[in-house]
């Protein structure tokens, strides 16, 4: 370990003068202190906030939730209104993680973790994420994990939250508060590709907070639903996974929302695959036809090719399971 000044954050206004002067944000520390501990990352003074009150779970205006960023993964996923109303989200949880991860995690963190790439964690290797202008050893080595859209010459490295992905398929929006006041944000534009930068993972400006996340209202009835496949079936990542949420009425798919995860150098909004459906009844034809164009544009890597159909396959049976027709 290294030395670094720990600061407890009584309200708001103290934990954004602490951020203001370059504190790190800390909630349930499941992704900050590993990274401190392997010195991949290196804060001089880190901010608990775990006494801000942002724990509420609240239904808005409508049929949309108001989540708390520092609402625990576990309490998330079991909430009613939760369950209820977006299952996408409650199963996207609790195919996350561990059961003690979960019961420490906070959404805020969950969204603003950072890649499993396993060379951004080894300090010796070649990390443009982690050490700007060093390379990236990803692209020349092991990369069956890593991603196949929304990739760069830098960056390779895919998102890791499931969450992030349910979210990304509802719209949601990030509340964030900073030194400047409060502004709001669409996941989508929230999450950075990674371009030339891959080290700006967020649409964060300095000292900035995540606040909570808004789900907004969808048209009812909603059928929603999280698929992930992974390596083993706990305490794993997604090689592929698929949020769909489908509102049907008079036979006919009048909105269709779709992203996955596992893929992307951010979750990865199928916006092809969604086109394909609006308009269309149900059955047996469609889910195939339409999970085809889940992998449009991707640019597979040498050990990870196979994420092309497995991403096809993923999103056509989650397709079939909400929609509802075999
Ligand atoms: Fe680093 Fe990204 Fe390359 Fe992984 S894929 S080594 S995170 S630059």
């Amino acid at each position: 370990m290294f030395p670094f000044a720990y600061t407890r954050a009584a309200d708001t206004r103290a934990a954004l003068a602490a951020g203001a002067r370059g504190g790190r944000y800390i909630a349930g520390g499941t992704t900050l202190v590993d990274l401190m501990r392997e010195t991949v990352e290196r804060p001089d003074e880190i901010v608990d906030i775990e006494a801000l009150p942002l724990r509420t779970i609240a239904a808005t205006g409508g049929g949309g939730l108001r989540l708390g960023a520092l609402v625990r993964m576990a309490d998330a996923a079991r909430h009613p209104l939760v369950r209820t109303a977006f299952p996408v989200v409650s199963q996207a949880l609790e195919l996350s993680a561990s059961p003690q991860l979960r019961n420490m995690a906070s959404l805020g963190g969950n969204i603003l973790q950072r890649t499993r790439c396993t060379y951004f964690r080894d300090v010796s290797a070649a990390c443009n994420k982690r050490e700007p202008g060093s390379g990236c050893a990803a692209r020349d080595g092991w990369n069956r994990s890593h991603a196949i859209l929304g990739t760069s010459p830098a960056c390779v490295a895919t998102h890791p939250s499931d969450l992030a992905v349910a979210l990304t398929a509802l719209d949601a929006v990030v509340h964030l508060l900073g030194p400047a006041g409060a502004r709001q944000v669409a996941i989508d534009d929230f999450l950075l590709q990674p371009g030339g930068t891959p080290q700006r993972e967020h649409d964060l400006h300095p000292g900035e907070l995540v606040t909570a996340i808004d789900i907004p209202p969808h048209p009812r009835p909603l059928t929603s639903g999280y698929l992930k496949v992974r390596d083993r079936q706990s305490y794993e990542f997604a090689l592929t996974s698929a949020a769909v949420a489908l509102h049907i009425s008079d036979g006919v798919i009048r909105s269709a929302k779709v992203a996955a995860g596992g893929v992307g150098t951010v979750p990865w909004r199928l916006a092809a695959v969604e086109r394909r459906l609006i308009g269309q009844r149900p059955s047996a034809a469609l889910w195939p036809s339409a999970a085809r164009h889940a992998a449009d544009g991707a640019q597979p890597l040498r050990h990870n090719a196979f994420k092309v159909e497995l991403l096809q396959r993923t999103v056509e049976r989650q397709l079939r399971i909400v929609g509802g027709t075999r």
